[in-house]
């Protein structure tokens, strides 16, 4: 997929709405449109990555922003006490359906792996 059809970037853009909850230079973090929690939110680089395979494009210290927004965003939405989960869906079996790397941020109720 390109960067004109992906639809990440297409919101990093400006191109497609989505419920903004941090947004800095290289990094963005929005609402899940179908949230599986009642926090869902995806943080997202704003450089085009179609997969964890690609994380060594990605500037060190944006890598380290994915982590640290995905705290903030945590702490932010009131889930940082009662704790949270943070996923990549990576390839086939990993449902992934979105082939620009993000993070799921998930919190605010009991969670099950897988
Ligand atoms: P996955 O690639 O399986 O890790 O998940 C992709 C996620 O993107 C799913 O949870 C979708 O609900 C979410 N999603 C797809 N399109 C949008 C959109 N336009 N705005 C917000 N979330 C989206
Ligand atoms: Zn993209």
């Amino acid at each position: 997929m390109s960067e004109a059809d992906c639809i990440f970037c297409r919101i990093v853009r400006g191109e497609m709405d989505a419920e903004v909850v941090h947004d800095e230079d290289e990094v963005l973090a929005f609402n899940d449109i179908r949230g599986l929690a009642p926090v869902h939110v995806l943080v997202i680089p704003k450089q085009h990555l179609s997969s964890l395979e690609e994380i060594a494009q990605l500037p060190e210290k944006v890598a380290r922003r994915l982590f640290e927004v995905s705290s903030e965003v945590a702490e932010k939405l009131g889930v940082r006490e009662s704790g949270y989960a943070v996923r990549i869906n990576n390839g086939p079996d990993a449902g992934q359906g979105v082939f620009h790397l993000h993070l799921h941020v998930l919190g605010g109720k009991q969670l099950e792996m897988p």
